[in-house]
């Protein structure tokens, strides 16, 4: 089988050096930490669907479990299915085992904060209805009147359903900052600049940015947000990252899943706007921001919109040379026959939606220049994997040279971020023994390594982030609009172009996807 084209240049490590977590004496904390938080009503719209049964109920559930949701709470679902409060808490309860959670002792607790009310997404009607539910719910449990609407719907109901609240009187605050009222909107933002804009300004309609929440569950995950710490909390690492020390970077996020039940959205979406315009960017931009002055909200996030800024514009005209697309067709997957893209359910015959990237792109300012940044996504690759990979260049003479003529491998460092939870740095040595080699060898850390206390999965912290009000996780418009505006021209091309099915290289699932990728290093 090929080898990834991002697994280039790491040998396959003889020895392995581990690392040894420092306890401090920092006992380990329940995952709340901090300010206790205030009492609240999440009401979910869409609740009927997969993200809900998936990722929230379950994230929402082991918060319940640790200690770690405020109180009192309640959760109300909404969505156009009739059910009952009983069967919505009974399907949600499948979820939660099917997620892999075997201990439900705390399940009956949980489920009596868990509320069910069928609505129609376009009747106003249904939404004034759910104002008095909800002002009777704080009344009843005291909530306090404060809100967060979670909109697990399809994008194409985001403005709807915010409108709708608005008109209910929903979006509205207390003068005093007590009662609150927050909206969480999931990605997709949009399908391309423009319409991003246009969501932006119907959220803004009723609500204001301090409430509105642009959710990126990657940007929440544990070591996503570890890489700021390792940048910017150690002192060995700043000076040699940038373009003196660094050849350069690779990011991948591959998946080993196929488009599944999903491919109404997928067929819209594609590889670029389903990972590149949000998870892609994030990483990007935490791996080559500058360090902002204090770890606070609005300053992250200025030094990520400044990457975004920075990034060069797409060369549309060169597109083979920094751009690879491709499709899976059959083939095996963790032992498994899969079917290919084409033969998945939902898709169309002659489809033209790329299931892979590989990019090449450049960040025009003093500590990137000429370093390329290689962004790599794809569904129904070999294994599923999420890591950056810093490739350091390799030493600038070799005294060993003459006496070993071997070559000296580069120093990469890979921050992984699924499954593998770890900090690894591949480094030479001395072999042991009489004869001079070298040995290349891996330091790595892993993340839960001497850590007994609960890990907040991406969901959890998003969550929890959104109840305290933290916005660092989550995205500002700017940000939105900078990445649209680098990757619709690249859109318009791809989708617009007269050889576009040429443009997409077909790939065998279970492999690192077409062989073409591999060309995007050699220009
Ligand atoms: P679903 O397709 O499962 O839809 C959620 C619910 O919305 C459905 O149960 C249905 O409820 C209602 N709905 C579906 N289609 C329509 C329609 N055409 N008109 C009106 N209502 C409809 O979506 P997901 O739960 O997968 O995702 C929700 C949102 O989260 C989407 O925007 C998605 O892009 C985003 N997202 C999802 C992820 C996931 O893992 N699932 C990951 C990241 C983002 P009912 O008919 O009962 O009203």
């Amino acid at each position: 089988m090929k080898t990834a084209p991002f697994e280039e240049g790491i040998e396959p490590q003889p020895a392995t050096a581990s690392c040894q977590v420092e306890d401090f004496g920092i006992a380990p904390q329940n995952c709340l930490g901090g300010e206790p938080l205030s009492p609240c009503i999440i009401i979910i719209f869409g609740a009927s669907g997969d993200l809900t049964f998936r990722k929230l109920i379950p994230a929402l559930f082991r918060l319940h479990c640790n200690m770690g949701l405020p109180h009192p709470i309640r959760i109300v679902g909404c969505a156009r299915t009739p059910m009952d409060d009983g069967e919505f808490r009974e399907s949600l309860k499948t979820g939660v085992l099917a997620g892999g959670v075997h201990d439900v002792s705390c399940w009956d607790a949980f489920a009596a904060c868990v509320r069910y009310r069928p609505l129609e997404y376009l009747d106003p009607g249904d939404y004034r209805l759910l104002a008095r539910y909800l002002e009777e719910l704080d009344e009843e449990s005291g909530t306090q009147g404060n809100r967060i609407f979670y909109l697990a719907v399809p994008p194409a109901l985001y403005e709807t359903v915010s409108r709708c609240l608005g008109a209910a009187g929903l979006a509205q605050e207390g003068m005093d900052g007590k009662r609150w009222s927050r909206i969480v909107v999931e990605k997709p933002f949009g399908r391309d600049l423009e319409s991003a804009a246009v969501l932006d300004r119907v959220l803004h309609e009723n609500f204001l940015e301090h409430q509105v929440f642009r959710i990126d569950h990657y940007l929440a995950k544990e070591t996503v947000q570890n890489v700021l710490m390792l940048r910017f909390a150690n002192s060995i690492f700043e000076p040699v990252w940038n373009r003196q020390f660094i050849e350069k970077v690779k990011i991948i996020a591959a998946e080993t899943l196929g488009v599944g039940k999903r491919a109404g959205y997928y067929e819209e979406a594609g590889v670029l706007r389903d990972m590149f315009q949000n998870h892609m960017m994030q990483l990007l931009s935490l791996t080559a921001m500058e360090p902002p002055s204090h770890f606070e909200t609005e300053l992250v996030r200025d030094e990520k919109s400044k990457v975004f800024r920075a990034l060069r514009p797409f060369p549309v005209e060169q597109l083979y040379e920094f751009l690879v697309s491709g499709r899976y067709e059959a083939g095996i997957v963790d032992g498994a026959r899969v079917p290919g893209y084409l033969e998945e359910p939902g898709v169309s015959s002659g489809s033209l939606t790329p299931t892979f990237a590989s990019m090449k792109v450049f960040i025009d300012n003093w500590r990137w220049q000429g370093v390329p940044f290689y962004l790599t996504s794809g569904k129904r690759l070999a294994k599923k994997l999420t890591e950056i990979q810093i490739h350091f260049r390799e030493v600038p003479h070799s005294i060993f040279r003459h006496v070993i003529g071997q070559r000296i491998h580069k120093n990469v460092l890979t921050l992984g971020i699924h499954p593998d939870e770890k900090i690894s740095l591949v480094f030479q040595t001395k072999n042991p023994g009489a004869t001079l080699r070298l040995r290349p060898v891996t330091m790595d850390f892993h993340y839960s390594q001497n850590y007994a206390g609960p890990l907040l999965d991406a969901y959890e912290k998003a969550l929890i982030d959104c109840m305290r009000g933290d916005q660092m996780l989550f995205w500002r418009q700017d940000a939105v609009e900078l990445t649209w505006s680098f990757l619709s021209p690249i859109l318009e091309r791809c989708e617009t172009c007269t050889d576009r099915s040429r443009m997409i290289f077909p790939y065998e699932a279970g492999t690192w996807g077409p062989a073409e990728a591999s060309r995007l290093e050699e220009g």
